[in-house]
């Protein structure tokens, strides 16, 4: 199946050792990484061992199909992780693809949001350690990257146009039968 990216276990573990070493590269450590839950749960997993980071929080997104089935946009549903340790801190959002891209940049805009926006800095004339910890410093990392994307995240393993098929989703839920 050429049309299909395939991602096996094996070749996902590469991956999240991959893209922390490209984070570690850049010379920014996060203090916390955010999932975006579910389709970045495992990788954000993945990707904080690697980079020996253990505070972790969770988004869940999901794309609502509204009652104009031609507008489908993401939203956020419950539970809401606890923002308010967000200014001042580091964080890493991951997720498995950004494919139109809408849900990372719903994501990084609501990160972001729990903290000073970057503009307001000079109006209020705050020195550079008040704005330091008044800011989120937020940065984006995804296993894959499609070319539609309406966001480019910081860090990307690998790009495609083709439908990816992760390890955790490429097979449908348990039943009894063996
Ligand atoms: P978005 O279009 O907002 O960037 O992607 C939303 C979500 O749709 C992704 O986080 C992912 O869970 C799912 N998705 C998008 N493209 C693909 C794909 O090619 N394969 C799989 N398995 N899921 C995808």
């Amino acid at each position: 199946l050429e049309d299909r990216e395939v991602l096996g276990w094996a070749e996902f573990g590469e991956a999240a050792r991959d893209l922390a070493r490209e984070v570690v590269r850049s010379g920014w450590m996060p203090d916390l990484v955010v999932a975006v839950a579910r389709g970045g749960l495992v990788p954000a997993g993945a990707v904080a061992y690697a980079l020996g980071t253990k505070a972790m929080g969770t988004l869940n997104v999901e794309f609502y199909t509204g009652v104009a089935e031609t507008l489908p946009e993401p939203v956020v549903l419950p539970p809401l992780m606890d923002t308010s340790e967000l200014p001042g801190r580091k964080v890493l959002v991951v997720d498995d693809v950004a494919d139109s891209g809408k849900t990372l940049a719903l994501v990084m805009d609501l990160i972001r949001s729990k903290g000073l926006p970057a503009d307001l800095d000079l109006d209020l004339d705050l020195d550079d350690d008040a704005t330091e910890s008044l800011h989120v410093d937020a940065r984006s990392a995804v296993v894959y990257a499609k070319p539609r994307s309406v966001i480019e995240p910081d860090y990307v393993w690998r790009r495609t146009d083709r439908w990816i098929m992760f390890p955790w989703s490429s097979q449908p839920p348990v039943t009894e039968e063996p």
